[in-house]
C-alpha cells in the first residue's frame, strides 16, 4: 500500500460513477461499519460501486497493483469478511436492484441486494426463492455460501436456485456463467463463497409460493423444551417438503408479535412456515403441550420474512459457531437444553434448522455446498452490548459448540468465524476442496479475492499432504 500515490487514487476516482472513500474522507467511519459492531477494520480504499463498470475498474486497479480485494455485499458476515485492513474494498451496497422475469421464473438480483429487496419483488408475481430468515442479510454472501431458510425443504438451498451469474473476475473482466458458459465456475459459485470474483448479478430461480403462507411461532417455556423437542422430532420425521420449521431457544425478544409479559422469559419457539394446501400438517405441532403463545395463521410471506429482523440489530457485538447434526437424539436434546439454559444475553439465540426435503435430494456433486446430507444445523449465536464482557459470551458459544462436537456431521461455511483453512477445508470435504482449489488456481491464481472462507490456490495437493 505504501506505493499508492495521490495520482493513482485520483485516476481511480475519476474512472468511477460511484465513489472512492479513503481514511481522510468524512464518510470513512460510516463506510467501514458493518452489521457486527465487534468488527473494527480500516481499509485504505473503499470503492462504493454504482454499476458493474465501477466494479471492473476497481478490480483492475487492484489487480495491477497486487492489492487484495474484499467484496462487501450485505455486510452481514459475522467475521467481517466484507472488509479488510490492507487492500481494496469493492462495496456493492449501492447496487441493490432486483427485476423479475415471470416467464423464465428468474430474478435478476444485483450483487449488493438484501433479501428485503428480493422478497417483495418476487412476491409481486406470487413467486419466491429460498432466502435468509433475517431480511437485512445480503443475498451475495448468503447465496455464494449456501443459503438456508424457511423455503429450503421445498425449493432447495439458495445455491440450488442459482442458475446464472455475472461476475468480475480477478483480471477485471465481466463474465457471464450459466450451465453452458463455464459450468465449472457456476458450480464453484454454488457454495464456494466469494472466492471466484465479485458477483454483480445473481440469476435466481423462482417458485410458485403464493402471496400468503401459514406461518408464525409456537412458543413454549424452556422448562418444557425436552418434551417439546421429543414431540417435534416425531412430527418432523414424516414432514412433507412444504413444512419448514426452525426452532429457536432464547430469552423472548421484545418484538410486536410477542406480548410484553413474555419479554425476557426463557423459551423455545417453533417457527413455522407451511406452503402447502390446508393446514392439517400443522395440527400436531400446534396441539402439543401448553404453549405460551401461538401466532400461526395466514400471513404474507414478505411480512413473515421480516418478522424477526429486530432481534439481531446492527451495531451490537456478535460471535457464533455452528454444527450440523443428524437427528435430535436424546443426548443431543439434553446438550442443547443444558447449554441454552445458560444463555448469556437477551440478544443471544440458538436457532436449530430442519434441513432435508428438496435441499437434501439435490445430488451432492451438483454444487460446491459441503454438508447436504445433515438433518439439522444448530447455530450458537452469541451477542452482547458494546463494552460488555466479550470473553463471557464467547466462552458460552465455544463451550456449547464443543459439547455438540461429538454429534457433528459437518459444518455450514456461512456460519463459520474466521477460523483458518483447516476448518474451511473440513466444511467442504476432501473431494470438493480439491475441485475448488483447481478452480481457484484457474480464475484467481494470485488469491486477490481472499477475504472470505478462503480457498488458497497455494494449498498443497492432497497427494502432497
Ligand atoms: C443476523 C444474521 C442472520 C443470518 N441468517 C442466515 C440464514 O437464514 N441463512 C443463511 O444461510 N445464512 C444466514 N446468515 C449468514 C449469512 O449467510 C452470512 O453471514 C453471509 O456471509 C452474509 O452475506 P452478506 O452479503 O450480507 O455479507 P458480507 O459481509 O457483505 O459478505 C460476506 C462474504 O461474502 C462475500 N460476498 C458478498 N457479496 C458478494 C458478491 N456479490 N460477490 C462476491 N462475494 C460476495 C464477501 O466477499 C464476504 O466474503 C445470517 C447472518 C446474520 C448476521
Amino acid at each position: 500500500m505504501d506505493t499508492l500515490t495521490t495520482g493513482d487514487t485520483d485516476k481511480l476516482a475519476g474512472a468511477l460513477r460511484g465513489e472512492l472513500i479513503t481514511p481522510s474522507d468524512r464518510r470513512y467511519d460510516q463506510a467501514r461499519r458493518v452489521w457486527n459492531g465487534d468488527i473494527d477494520k480500516h481499509p485504505p480504499l473503499i470503492v462504493r460501486c454504482a454499476d458493474p463498470a465501477d466494479v471492473s475498474a476497481a478490480v483492475t486497479f487492484a489487480a495491477e497493483r497486487g492489492l487484495p480485494i474484499a467484496v462487501r455485499g450485505g455486510g452481514h458476515s459475522v467475521a467481517g469478511q466484507g472488509l479488510c485492513d490492507d487492500g481494496l474494498v469493492v462495496d456493492l451496497s449501492r447496487m441493490r436492484a432486483v427485476t423479475v422475469d415471470p416467464e423464465r421464473r428468474l430474478a435478476h438480483v444485483r450483487g449488493g441486494a438484501l433479501w428485503q429487496d428480493v422478497d417483495p419483488a418476487t412476491q409481486a408475481h406470487g413467486l419466491a426463492t429460498t432466502g435468509g430468515i433475517v431480511s437485512e442479510t445480503g443475498v451475495g454472501g448468503l447465496t455464494l455460501g449456501g443459503g438456508i431458510g424457511h423455503l429450503m425443504r421445498r425449493c432447495g438451498f439458495t445455491v440450488d436456485n442459482l442458475a446464472e451469474a455475472d461476475l468480475v473476475t480477478a483480471d477485471g473482466r465481466l463474465v457471464t456463467v450459466d450451465a453452458e458458459k463455464d459450468p465449472e465456475l457456476l458450480w464453484g459459485l454454488r457454495g464456494g463463497g466469494g472466492n471466484f470474483g465479485a458477483v454483480v448479478r445473481f440469476g435466481l430461480r423462482l417458485h410458485e409460493v403464493g402471496a400468503a403462507v401459514q406461518a408464525g411461532m409456537i412458543i413454549h417455556r424452556l422448562d418444557d423444551a425436552p418434551a417439546v423437542l421429543r414431540h417435534y422430532r416425531d412430527v418432523i420425521a414424516d414432514a412433507p417438503d412444504e413444512l419448514g420449521t426452525i426452532l429457536n431457544l432464547r430469552l423472548c425478544p421484545p418484538i410486536p408479535a410477542v406480548p410484553e409479559r413474555l419479554h425476557g422469559s426463557p423459551v423455545i419457539a417453533i417457527n413455522v412456515c407451511w406452503t402447502g394446501a390446508g393446514n392439517a400438517f400443522l395440527r400436531p405441532l400446534r396441539e402439543f403441550g401448553r404453549p405460551l403463545l401461538d401466532t400461526v395463521g395466514p400471513m404474507s410471506y414478505v411480512d413473515f420474512q421480516r418478522g424477526v429482523d429486530k432481534t439481531s440489530p446492527a451495531g451490537k457485538h456478535y460471535y457464533w459457531r455452528s454444527v450440523d447434526f443428524d437427528r435430535l437424539s436424546d443426548p443431543v436434546i439434553e446438550t442443547i437444553v443444558e447449554h441454552a439454559s445458560r444463555i448469556t444475553s437477551p440478544l443471544a439465540a440458538v436457532p436449530v434448522y430442519h434441513l432435508g426435503g428438496a435441499a437434501g435430494r439435490v445430488p451432492a456433486d451438483d454444487t460446491a455446498f459441503g454438508s447436504r446430507e445433515a438433518g439439522h444445523n444448530i447455530n450458537m449465536f452469541g451477542a452482547w452490548e458494546p463494552g460488555d464482557d466479550r470473553d463471557r459470551h464467547v466462552a458460552w458459544v465455544r463451550d456449547f459448540s464443543d459439547a455438540m462436537a461429538p454429534h457433528s456431521v459437518g459444518q455450514y461455511v456461512n456460519f463459520l468465524n474466521d477460523e483458518g483453512t483447516p476448518n474451511v477445508r473440513a466444511a467442504y470435504g476432501r473431494r470438493r476442496w480439491e475441485r475448488l482449489v483447481a478452480l481457484k488456481r484457474r480464475v484467481d491464481p494470485e488469491n486477490l479475492y481472499r477475504f472470505n472462507f478462503n480457498i488458497d490456490p497455494r494449498s498443497p495437493d492432497e497427494g502432497d499432504t
